[in-house]
């Protein structure tokens, strides 16, 4: 019963979250430049340990020579690194891009398919990739996309207790509605680079401090919402900005997924 209970509060209070981050970043799009699914797929990729405005730098210059999967496949491989270099760790995304486009040319008739399980099996891409791509390339919310940022707010924010992508993922599913998932992830990233930052969250600046049990700026959780922690409802055990959320969790804030 304390679980169910703990689990509606959880619901509630990650539905008002929703509601303040509509209203404070309007406009949740994905940041990256494309023209097709295989550049978002290409470029989303790329965005793996770099920035999405570094990404943006990149993509024009390899997609007007390489525009499409047929081309990316049969692209000279030392080209492609030298073409995408910028972006780091290079040789393994120049491989994962041509893998994943052969694999497209030979399986999927040129075209990026559309399927969770298909995508999975293209080199390279996992979940949160996949969940780019089908979100902004066909808007199928399959999955929530979870990046280094949502991974640290969502612990923060008491939304779930795990580490590991997938189990936050999992998590998310069940707190979101589904026409959410997506605009959650960007939104949820904004707020991480704005203001709930890896090193300094400037808790007194949030407006999630009321709802948030690792707030340094309020202590009392808003009675508005039924997650406030009780001895009924316990929160899990989040990390405060005073005492740092694990490793795993707290990452550098210059990754992204397809944000500004
Ligand atoms: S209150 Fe502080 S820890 Fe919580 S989400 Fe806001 S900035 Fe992050």
């Amino acid at each position: 019963m304390a679980i169910l209970r703990r689990t509606a509060g959880r619901r509630q209070r990650a539905l008002e979250i929703l509601v303040r981050l509509k209203k404070r970043y309007p406009d949740a799009r994905c940041s990256l430049d494309y023209a097709s699914p295989v550049q978002l797929l290409v470029a989303t990729i790329l965005s793996a340990q770099c920035t999405d405005e570094r990404v943006n730098q990149v993509t024009p210059a390899l997609f007007t020579q390489f525009p499409d999967a047929p081309a990316l496949a049969a692209a000279p491989l030392e080209t492609l690194e030298s073409l995408i270099r910028s972006t780091g760790f290079y040789r393994n995304k120049a491989r994962h891009i041509q893998g994943a486009c052969q694999r497209i040319v030979a399986e999927y008739s040129g075209q990026v398919p559309r399927r969770m399980e298909d995508l999975l099996t293209l080199p390279g891409v996992a979940r949160k990739t996949a969940n780019v791509v089908l979100a902004h390339a066909f808007g199928i919310n399959a999955g929530v996309t979870v990046d280094t940022h949502v991974k640290r707010l969502t612990y923060r924010l008491g939304l779930t207790t795990h580490t590991e992508p997938e189990r936050i993922e999992r998590d998310l599913m069940e707190l979101i509605p589904r026409p959410d998932w997506e605009n959650w992830s960007i939104r949820l990233i904004y707020h991480g680079r704005a203001v709930c930052n890896a090193r300094k969250p400037l808790c007194s600046e949030c407006l999630l401090a009321d709802l948030c049990p690792s707030s340094t700026h309020r202590v009392d959780l808003s009675p508005s919402v039924g997650s406030a922690p009780t001895s009924e409802t316990p929160v899990p055990a989040v990390a405060t900005p005073e005492t740092p959320v694990p490793a795993s969790v707290a990452h550098q804030d210059s990754v992204g997924v397809g944000t500004p």
